[in-house]
């Protein structure tokens, strides 16, 4: 039986990609905290170890909001922790181990609670960076006595990598999300959420653009109206849901049958029109009529339920307006129905197949 399957699944939301991000971050944060307070209190330097004890707590605070999704809330959490922190570690240490690159990172991280107006996220932002710079006035001159200060170097080093890390990723990361958001908004405009075949409007431009390339190069274009016989008797009696499954059965059939230069289009409730590309009408004519076969012989759904399509074909040449051609694929469709359905005409009115 066929399933909901081929809807579309809808993209991400922001904040579903931002609590996952910020859970990323806040798990990398905690584990660096916890590496610092067992430095800090190796070195016995107790106050700063106390701090991160401290940092410790807010982090997993923080993980808990962000499973309650209450992600503006550990947001706002992790940079005040970041900023009383770093500006704590240069109070104490000074300038030459690089805990004040923090306030760079949750400076761009700000931007992104979404709860706060951009101007005041901004203004944040723009405050943090200020204090930077303050920093570097207020304790520049800071003795350092830490008993690893000959290794300051390195741990200034380390402290720029590990800062600039989590703006990357996350700027990375959303870059991606963009672009994939952006992707699966243009499949959901072009393409038809039931049966995922293009839409009418989207295969419109698809079509022209078909024309104009057989125009230059000369190929054949095949036109073919399509539509199942009898669905509203399928509909009222086995349901709508399975006059759908029904429909999403006839699509992958129909996208077997199709090439990848080919168009196939639900054209209307179950009517589809394909557009053979680089195809003649013999060819068209035979493919048609394997599809027609296969869908015949196909058992639908665990109800054992039969199903028929008739078709109409008809060739495109460029002296012919497309609606005339559609029309006259639409004309040799009917002719298809008023001979008894399950069979295939080609315009004007030759019937190639019939049971
Ligand atoms: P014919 O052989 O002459 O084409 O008869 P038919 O019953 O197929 O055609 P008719 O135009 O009388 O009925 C088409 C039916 O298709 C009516 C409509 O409710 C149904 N339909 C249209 N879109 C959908 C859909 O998305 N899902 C389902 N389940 N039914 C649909
Ligand atoms: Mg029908
Ligand atoms: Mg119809």
């Amino acid at each position: 039986m066929a399933t909901r399957q081929h809807y579309f699944s809808q993209p991400d939301t922001v904040e579903q990609v931002k609590n996952r991000l910020f859970k990323q971050l806040a798990y990398y944060c905690l584990g660096l905290h916890c590496l610092l307070l067992v430095l800090f209190w190796y070195c016995d330097i107790t106050i700063l170890a106390m701090v991160n004890v401290g940092s410790v707590i807010a982090w997993a605070v923080g993980i808990m909001l962000l499973y309650e999704h209450k992600s503006h809330l550990a947001l706002r959490l992790f940079c005040v922790e970041v900023t009383l922190h770093s500006i704590f570690v240069c109070a104490v240490l000074g300038m030459g181990y690089g805990f004040q690159y923090y306030l760079w990172t949750i400076a761009s991280l700000i931007l992104l609670d979404y709860q706060l107006k951009l101007k005041i996220a901004s203004a944040l932002a723009l405050l943090l960076i200020l204090t930077f710079a303050a920093l570097f006035e207020l304790f520049g001159s800071v003795q350092d006595s830490f008993v690893l200060s000959h290794l300051a170097p390195y741990i200034h080093f380390i402290n720029v990598l590990i800062c600039a890390l989590p703006s990357i990723y996350t700027i990375g990361h959303i870059r991606e999300v963009t672009f994939s958001n952006r992707y699966q908004l243009a499949q959901l405009a072009a393409k038809d959420p039931l049966t995922s075949l293009f839409n009418r409007r989207y295969a419109k431009e698809l079509i022209k653009n078909a024309q104009e390339n057989c125009v230059n190069t000369s190929q054949q274009l095949t036109i073919v109206m399509a539509d199942i016989d009898h669905f509203k008797g399928i509909n009222d009696k086995y349901g709508h849901d399975i006059g759908d499954d029904v429909l999403i059965e006839v699509a992958l059939k129909i996208k077997h049958h199709t090439l990848h230069s080919d168009i196939a289009v639900r054209w209307g409730g179950e009517e589809f029109l394909l557009v053979f590309v680089n195809c003649d009408l013999e060819t068209a004519q035979a493919r048609i009529e394997s599809l027609r076969r296969e869908i015949e012989t196909h058992t639908f759904n665990a109800d054992a339920l039969q199903v028929t399509m008739s078709f109409g074909i008809a060739q495109w040449h460029p002296a012919l307006p497309f609606r005339m051609a559609i029309k006259l694929a639409d004309d040799a469709l009917y002719i298809s129905k008023t001979q008894g359905r399950n069979r295939t005409t080609s315009a004007p009115s030759k019937t190639v197949q019939s049971t």
